[in-house]
């Protein structure tokens, strides 16, 4: 399944930590036409029933604004602490390796507004759920993410639809 764009993205053994296998997708970029095809094959997945993408601070910025870019919608930062000027909504999450938090500007989403989550990559799904349990709390209804990488092994894409999240992949590593 997307063999061709798995070949560009490059794996970096025991980063950040030990044991960890990183996906490493700024080889991915680096390649145009192979951007392309990732943000043309992510649009072909999640189709067109939402309002607005939200992208996760900071690689899932980078995918979540070149599609929503090409399909014509507004996109929502969903940023790490402290980097948002005005009201925020927080929630803060254990990550695959150490914790963090991530806020929105608790004005973004328009009532009742549908709202595609974007990121890099799942693993545990932890970054995501969090962003998903922000919108939430912002009013949006969340029901459909997106990420380039899946890692299976980790179970996050199953507890995002656990949590009724319905969820598009396009490159999988399995076994880790
Ligand atoms: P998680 O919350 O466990 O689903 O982790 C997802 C977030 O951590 C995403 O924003 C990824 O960019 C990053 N991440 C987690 N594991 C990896 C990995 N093995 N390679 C690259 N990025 C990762």
């Amino acid at each position: 399944m997307n063999d061709d764009l798995a070949a560009l993205i490059r794996t970096v053994p025991d980063y950040p930590h030990a044991g960890i296998q990183f996906r490493d997708i700024t080889t991915l970029l680096l390649d145009g036409p192979g951007f392309a095809t990732t943000v043309d094959r992510l649009a072909a997945a999640v189709g067109t029933g939402f309002d607005l993408i939200a992208g996760i601070e900071a690689r899932g910025f980078v995918f979540g604004a070149a599609l929503a870019a090409k399909l014509a919608k507004g996109l929502i930062l969903v940023r790490k602490a402290n980097k948002l000027p005005g009201t925020v909504l927080g929630v803060n999450y254990a990550l695959e390796y150490g914790e963090d938090r991530v806020e929105i500007h608790a004005d973004c989403v328009p009532a009742g507004a549908r709202v595609l989550l974007v990121d890099d990559l799942i693993a545990t799904g932890g970054t995501a759920l969090a962003a998903v349990q922000l919108l939430r709390a912002g009013g949006a209804t969340v029901t459909a993410a997106a990420f380039v990488i899946d890692l299976p092994d980790l179970g996050g894409a199953d507890r995002l639809r656990a949590a009724g999240v319905d969820v598009a992949t396009l490159v999988e590593f399995a076994g880790e």
